[in-house]
């Protein structure tokens, strides 16, 4: 697929590299304000991460599973006409299942609720509750895990946060920083001098839908790339310089070499990527962007005939602490959640193994880990038989680290002169997929003020 609908102007328009989920959004905004763009694309299909596998069998996504929708982003779904296209999560799924003394108990989704259910120890509960009482502190580049030991204990710590933080950035609460992925809990015990007083008197934060859609989560970079008119695929930026206010674009486009000239650009690209696009505009982002990690993980989906499994999930998910010693990070019992992924009497898990703590288990053959899943469905979820189709999906790459390597390459992207130039992506400042539309749709309004300002 090649397309390149309008002839452009160039000098005075905005190129963005990569049409993942961000370049993409930030294009259709900045057509929405009427400003010239360019999205350049390296791979002949967009979406980046986002992808969808459909047979007449089964829907799998392989990439994102979900995505959180508060006003904001069902805006969004409706403006790129996809609203008649959600699924919204299963009201029975809303239960989050996390793997203690030897089997899946229901986490309370409140703080009463936890008081009152055995998830925690008594000495845990007495721990949440004079939460409200501890003296407040400041810590630089304070780690998650240290945090949450430091309010609360251990054991929330090792049962709510370990999981928790395995479902968001597959990632180690003991390397990543509160500052950069819950600045809020800073916030409140500032505030507050308490995470729970500052809970209850903010009001928490209102809860969001689970949402996918009727053909898997490519439909969303899809809907938006029909829209776009200025977007060309199959095009790699290999280099870019910086020259009296203009980016020159170099990029390889079916063999040909092709050149652009921006007068401003942003980097949509993950932030391996965006390296190697830094390396003539600044060796010091570019060495700091290297350093970032995606550890690898791997997305395993198994079905099985209902008949089969013989048994009942009704749940979002199950997640393994890490301190439990599990092979897999967790599965999402997918089927339960969503339907039409699979024919009615069939059932479809979908597994993470990998991630910032599950390394050693990634290393393992794609036949291991197929078996290693089967086994621990037998004796944790008392699934029967054998499944009718198991495929193992490994990214070498997968989910960017928000740790002190990213901090890092923050401080120097900070020190950057030039204004310019812009970076949207899921390793900057927000890696949910609706993160990355706010961040986009916010980032194409300064690049719109900004003109309003010049013109
Ligand atoms: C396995 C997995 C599961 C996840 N699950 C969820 C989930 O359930 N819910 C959720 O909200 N989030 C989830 N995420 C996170 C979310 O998917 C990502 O943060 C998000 O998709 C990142 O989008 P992006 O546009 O920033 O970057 P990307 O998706 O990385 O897109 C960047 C694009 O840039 C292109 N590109 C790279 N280099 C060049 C170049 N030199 N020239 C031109 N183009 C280039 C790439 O081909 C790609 O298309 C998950 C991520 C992974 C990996």
């Amino acid at each position: 697929m090649y397309f390149r609908k309008q002839e452009l102007t160039p000098d005075i328009m905005v190129g963005i590299i990569g049409a993942g989920i961000s370049g993409l959004t930030l294009a259709y905004r900045l057509q929405e304000n009427n400003i010239p763009y360019l999205l350049l694309e390296e791979n002949d299909l967009t979406g980046g991460y986002i992808k969808t596998e459909i047979t007449n069998n089964y829907t799998l996504d392989i990439g994102p599973n979900s995505i959180l929708a508060d006003e904001e982003i069902t805006n969004f779904f409706k403006a790129i006409g996809i609203e008649n296209e959600l699924i919204e999560a299963n009201p029975n799924s809303k239960d989050r299942y996390i793997f203690k003394a030897g089997k899946y108990q229901v986490l309370p989704d409140s703080p009463p609720k936890l008081l009152k259910s055995n998830f925690f120890s008594f000495k845990t509960k007495i721990s949440i509750l004079t939460e409200f009482f501890k003296k407040t502190e400041k810590i630089e580049n304070e780690t998650l895990a240290h945090f949450i030991t430091r309010r609360f204990n251990k054991e929330v710590t090792d049962y709510v946060l370990n999981p928790f933080v395995t479902g968001i950035y597959a990632g180690n609460p003991e390397k990543l920083l509160v500052k950069l992925t819950f600045p809020i809990l800073n916030d409140l015990e500032n505030k507050y001098g308490s995470v729970l007083k500052g809970m209850i008197k903010s009001g928490g934060s209102s809860r969001r839908k689970s949402f996918n859609f009727k053909k898997g989560m490519a439909t969303l970079p899809k809907a938006i790339a029909e829209k776009l008119k200025n977007l060309q695929v199959n095009t790699k930026v290999e280099k870019v310089e910086y020259q009296n206010g203009q980016f020159r674009v170099s990029a390889l486009s079916n063999g040909q070499i092709l050149s652009y000239n921006f007068s401003q650009l942003v980097i949509a690209t993950p932030a391996y990527a965006a390296s190697v696009i830094m390396e003539n505009i600044s060796p010091e982002v570019a060495k700091a962007l290297s350093h970032v990690e995606y550890p690898p993980m791997a997305l395993v989906h198994t079905i099985y005939t209902k008949e089969n499994a013989n048994v009942q999930l009704n749940g979002f998910g199950g997640l393994n602490p890490k301190i439990e010693n599990k092979f897999a990070a967790g599965s999402i019992w997918t089927s339960s959640v969503f339907s039409n992924r699979v024919s009615n009497d069939q059932i479809l898990l979908t597994s993470f193994v990998g991630g910032g703590q599950y390394s050693e288990q990634y290393k393992s053959d794609d036949r291991q880990i197929k078996e290693n899943i089967i086994q621990d469905f037998q004796k944790d979820l008392k699934i029967k038989g054998k499944p009718v189709m198991q495929k193992v999906h490994r990214w070498e790459k997968a989910i960017p680290q928000y740790d002190k390597n990213l901090q890092a390459a923050y401080s120097e992207i900070e020190k950057l002169q030039i204004k310019s130039l812009y970076f949207c992506a899921g390793w900057y400042k927000g890696v949910s997929l609706s993160d990355c539309i706010k961040n986009a749709s916010q980032l194409a309004k300064n690049i719109s003020t900004l003109k309003d300002i010049h013109s």
